[in-house]
């Protein structure tokens, strides 16, 4: 029998199932007396404080490999004081005089029914964490032990309804070989957990909880997504040697990791990561990142309920440029609004937020909180080689303007005799197409171009970057995209400064060679794809990416560009593009083989 699910962590688990049924606890409603609310609220009050412990204890023991994602972990503590779900199971306690696990599946309820309605996938399923946190709550408040995966006597493949991401970390400790849920997605947290640790998972299988009995032997094909129950003795020497082989290549990729990233004809690549959060920089040193080409800083507004204050940003920004020096430190500035919103700053209902009150627009108009911002850059510039960069440019005015803040801040520094420093470089996000005909102007301005592509892809073709119904039209390989990339790319040489690209395209391995060939200079993405990245440099020509870019830049179709490109990587990197190992899907979910579909 084969369950079909998502390959949600790549790689081949083999092994007998163990079924893992945390959705045991049945909440019952129970009815309370009026002389009962008061012990009741105690009760609930004290399963938070044991929670708070709880989760900090795992902030205390997660593993290095896994310690990028501990915000995840903050979140689920912020969460757990939410007044949504603190003060309002309080109030139900005594309103409806229900026992608080009730009240706590009430609220659950509510919640759910209103993130159902939001659009945008990714933060829809952030309804997870709520639901991980109120059964930790309810765990606690009906006594029921949580599962310890050490204490598992043999190596098991994992099968639950679903796994928070404390579960996952449990699985670091324990003989886990791979895991299997009905439920989840690429981007769900466990998912992301499963990636880093390196095992092997489906998730979204829907039924494999009712379909596999504990003890039957599994085959996890993280890669293709299949789950298979009692393999013959011919299926699982096939996967044995898949396993062998694929286990062969991570050593190898990774081995590649700490080489310079340069062509075999001597091209020179920067590779950059991308990181949110500060924990995620010994991931970039092991991954052989020389620096972060893009810093998100609006994850930490995002992780706070009132604005962050001015030492705190100082204080992360002067560990981000000294943990990475001499390597660069690139922060972004804010950029809040679109799809990232803090409820420390209204923005009002806007039908389109993507065309809004957003990034450099909102700092320009929120100059405060924008000057903080800048100081708090400047002075952690000090410590480290840092670089500032503005997302969302448009044109030379806003340059002007983004120059008289920062020179404001600089002199309010030099007046308070504060250090910074004073030739520190600044760089724009080439992500409107404005920006891209303007290029030449605009590189006369600044010091470096970041080219964002999640964003310049979906403002000029007008797909809606975070919206489902169009994301098969996604197209980094539209004719039109590859010229905007070539001509910001041109016009950054021809004014002496760097081009840069941080979007998701720089870290997917099958835009490379097109990349190479346009001349970037370096490539900035999530610490996971450097490996790979690296290696496939090594292993090419630029002189061949060109020839091979300049006939793709004059196809007048995604079609045709598209066939040119998988021919080429298929010759040139046989093996991570082998079209006989079956299908490789793109970050947009789209299958990249068969060749001729
Ligand atoms: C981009 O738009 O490509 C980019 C890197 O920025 P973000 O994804 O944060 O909008
Ligand atoms: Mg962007």
């Amino acid at each position: 029998m084969i369950l079909k699910g998502v390959g949600a962590s790549p790689g081949i688990g083999i092994g007998p199932a163990f079924l893992f049924d945390n959705l045991k606890i049945k909440v019952l409603k129970k009815q309370i007396g009026e002389g009962e609310i008061e012990q009741e609220k105690r009760r609930f009050v004290r399963a938070v404080c044991d929670a708070e412990k709880q989760i900090n204890q795992l902030l205390i023991e997660i593993p290095d490999e896994l310690r990028r994602h501990s915000g995840i972990f903050k979140t689920h503590l912020l969460m757990l004081r939410d007044p949504m779900v603190y003060d309002r199971t309080l109030k139900l306690i005594s309103d409806e005089r229900i026992n608080a696990e009730w009240a706590l599946s009430k609220i659950l309820d509510h919640v759910r029914r209103l993130f159902a309605q939001i659009k945008d996938q990714y933060i829809r399923e952030r309804i997870e964490d709520l639901e991980y946190v109120v059964r930790r709550i309810q765990n606690l408040l009906s006594g029921n032990p949580s599962m310890d995966f050490s204490q598992l006597e043999k190596p098991v493949v994992l099968v639950a309804h679903d796994l928070s991401p404390a579960d996952t970390i449990q699985m670091s400790k324990g003989k886990v070989l791979a895991f299997v849920t009905d439920v989840g997605s690429r981007t769900s947290h466990t998912a992301i957990l499963g990636r880093s640790l390196g095992l092997p998972a489906v998730v979204g299988t829907g039924d494999a909880m009712s379909s596999i009995a504990s003890g039957e032997s599994l085959i996890v094909d993280g890669l293709a997504g299949n789950v298979i129950v009692n393999p013959d003795s011919r299926l699982l020497k096939v996967y044995r040697d898949k396993q062998q082989h694929y286990i062969r290549y991570q050593l190898e990729v990774i081995q590649h990791s700490n080489f310079p990233a340069e062509t075999l004809d001597g091209f020179r690549v920067k590779i950059k990561a991308n990181i949110e959060f500060l924990e995620e920089i010994p991931s970039v040193i092991q991954h052989g990142a020389e620096g972060v080409g893009l810093y998100r800083s609006e994850y930490l507004y995002l992780a706070h309920r009132d604005l962050p204050g001015d030492e705190e940003l100082f204080h992360t920004y002067k560990e981000v440029a000294e943990r990475l020096s001499p390597y660069p430190a690139t922060i972004r500035t804010l950029d809040i609004g679109g799809d990232k919103f803090i409820s420390s700053v209204s923005l009002g209902d806007e039908i389109n937020p993507a065309l809004g009150l957003r990034a450099i627009r909102l700092c320009l108009k929120e100059s405060e909180l924008f000057r903080a911002q800048l100081k708090a850059i400047l002075r952690a510039s000090a410590y480290g080689n840092v670089k500032i960069l503005f997302p969302l440019i448009s044109g030379k005015s806003e340059i002007v303007e983004v120059r008289r803040h920062l020179e404001q801040a600089k002199e309010e520094l030099r007046r308070g005799g504060i250090p910074f420093d004073e030739g520190i470089n600044i760089g724009i996000m080439i992500e409107v197409p404005t920006a891209v005909v303007m290029a030449d102007s605009l590189a006369r301005e600044v010091d470096f171009f970041s080219i964002g592509t999640n964003d310049l892809i979906q403002y000029s073709l007008a797909i809606d970057r975070v919206n489902e119904y169009v994301a098969h039209l996604y197209e980094p390989l539209h004719p039109g995209v590859l010229r905007m990339i070539q001509r910001t790319v041109m016009a950054a040489h021809e004014a002496g400064i760097e081009a840069a690209m941080c979007g998701e395209m720089a870290g997917e391995a099958m835009y490379l060679p097109v990349l190479l060939g346009i001349g970037i200079d370096e490539l900035s993405m999530n610490c996971l794809a450097i490996p790979k990245i690296k290696r496939m440099i090594r292993q090419t020509r630029q002189e061949d990416c060109r020839s091979l870019a300049q006939r793709l830049l004059e196809a007048s179709t995604a079609y045709e560009i598209r066939k040119e490109l998988l021919e080429f990587l298929v010759s040139n990197f046989p093996e991570d593009f082998d079209s006989t190992q079956g299908m490789y899907p793109d970050f947009a979910g789209r299958d990249v083989y068969p060749l001729n579909s």
